[in-house]
């Protein structure tokens, strides 16, 4: 079996997984251009994934899926909830009552006043490398705040902006509706499917979405289990039990309390990343590795590192000292996904 992380963290996720005779894509959050860039770098050829399998619906995770989808003309899997959350999200807002566009337009005006003077108040000497580096957090913000993440935001990355770059543009000509897909499988937390040999048990987590959930993934066959636990904000008693008898785990490992308590996030995503439905801290998954996990893992990648709360070395380090002596040279390797390039493919079994 394998795994292969094309990309983890705030600015988009996507791991192909693949057994003997079946090759699965879990999430689409980058473009579909990027996607398949990513895939040929580590050698994983599109035309060979069965299907695409989402955990949610928020844009870090489903970004590239409709134009990735339709170009390579295989299902996606999604819960029903997750899967009415992504259509809404991307039906254009034509079906609005008058009352309601009227309303709309006076906040939109209001917005853009606000954001007229805020603009005026930035400072004109910030060197480039600083306008970018908010401009970064700010995205990156915007991806844990589903209030910030709004098509009208001319600053949210939501809603397909790589419509405008799409990967087939005569595909994405004939084809209006965004949300159309080539098929639709519905799945439910905590009820086992199969796919070719891949059997797949999808299990809820704990974040602010319609209905998140992450998967185990085993090959009877080669006897070899791959889990996909990122995106929760605590670890609670079905996540633990999941995550038994894993061989290679992707855990989140999201930021460090003190930075992001002291970092650059504004009062309320900073509230939201620490909630119970936002995302796990590096202590939070040391105490996991240290309390609860069995210790089997060949590997365990550390995934969804915050750019602007985490240092992928304090994450490191702190999953590490959880591990312990467990750590060996044919166990418990600890790796770090990245967020700008994919992973070496790991191969267990
Ligand atoms: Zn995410
Ligand atoms: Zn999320």
């Amino acid at each position: 079996m394998r795994m292969t992380v094309l990309a983890s963290g705030s600015k988009g996720n996507s791991t192909v997984i693949a057994s003997g005779r079946t090759r699965v894509l879990v999430d689409a959050g980058l473009s579909c251009r990027e996607l398949l860039r990513r895939m040929a770098i580590v050698h994983e050829d599109p035309a060979k994934l069965d299907a695409i399998l989402i955990t949610h619906e928020h844009s870090d995770h489903v970004a590239g899926l409709s134009v990735l989808a339709r170009r390579l003309g295989i299902p996606v899997y999604f819960t029903e909830q997750t899967h009415r959350a992504w259509v809404r999200m991307l039906t254009p807002r034509t079906t609005m009552t008058y009352a309601k566009w009227l309303d709309r337009l006076q906040s939109d005006k209001a917005q853009q006043e606000k954001a007229a003077k805020a603009a005026a108040a930035i400072p004109t000497y910030l060197a480039p490398e600083e306008a970018e580096a908010i401009a970064s957090i700010s995205a990156e913000a915007a991806a844990f705040d589903p209030s910030l993440n709004r098509s009208d935001d001319p600053n949210a990355s939501m809603e397909l902006p790589l419509e405008l770059e799409p990967c087939d543009p005569v595909e994405a000509s004939k084809e209006k509706d965004p949300a159309t897909l080539p098929s639709v499988e519905y799945f439910k937390a905590g009820t086992n499917f199969v796919i070719g040999d891949l059997e797949v048990a999808p299990f809820t987590i704990p974040h602010d979405a319609a209905d998140p959930c992450g998967f185990v993934f085993e090959s009877r066959e080669e006897g070899v289990r791959m889990a996909v636990a990122t995106d929760l904000g605590y670890m609670p008693p079905n996540v633990k039990a999941a995550l038994k008898r894993i061989d290679v785990l992707l855990l989140e490992s999201n930021h460090d309390l003190e930075m992001l308590r002291d970092g650059p996030y504004p009062w309320s995503v900073k509230q939201r990343v620490l909630s119970r439905v936002g995302h796990l801290s590096n202590v939070s998954a040391a105490e996991f590795l240290q309390k609860d996990y069995d210790g089997g893992a060949a590997y365990i990648v550390l995934g969804h590192l915050s750019e602007s709360n985490n240092q992928p070395e304090l994450a490191r380090i702190t999953a590490e000292q959880a591990i312990g002596d467990r750590m060996t040279l044919l166990g418990n390797r600890i790796l770090l996904a990245e967020q700008a390039f994919p992973l070496d493919p790991i191969h267990v079994g």
